[in-house]
């Protein structure tokens, strides 16, 4: 059974508010959908404490630059 949601899409936040609408709707009667949802946010939040690593791991002087511009692009950093 396969279904027609873009389920990764929707956890990076890559979809129209309308296809957003769509995978909303879609997880909220179907639980293996559910169930995936909540297993790619798990991935996802996974993914985005090993950016903080990196951040960490990168030198001090880029790391001063990312952290005073919280949200900034410097170094590779996530941006939102
Ligand atoms: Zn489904």
């Amino acid at each position: 059974m396969s279904c027609e949601v873009d389920l990764k899409a929707y956890v990076v936040g890559e979809v129209t508010r309308n296809e957003r609408g769509v995978v909303e709707d879609h997880v909220r009667g179907c639980q293996s959908c559910r169930e995936e949802l909540d297993r790619l946010n798990l991935t996802r939040s996974m993914l985005a404490s090993l950016e903080d690593e990196e951040i960490r791991a990168a030198s001090p002087l880029c790391r001063t630059a990312y952290l005073s511009r919280a949200g900034g692009r410097l170094c590779g950093a996530p941006g939102r």
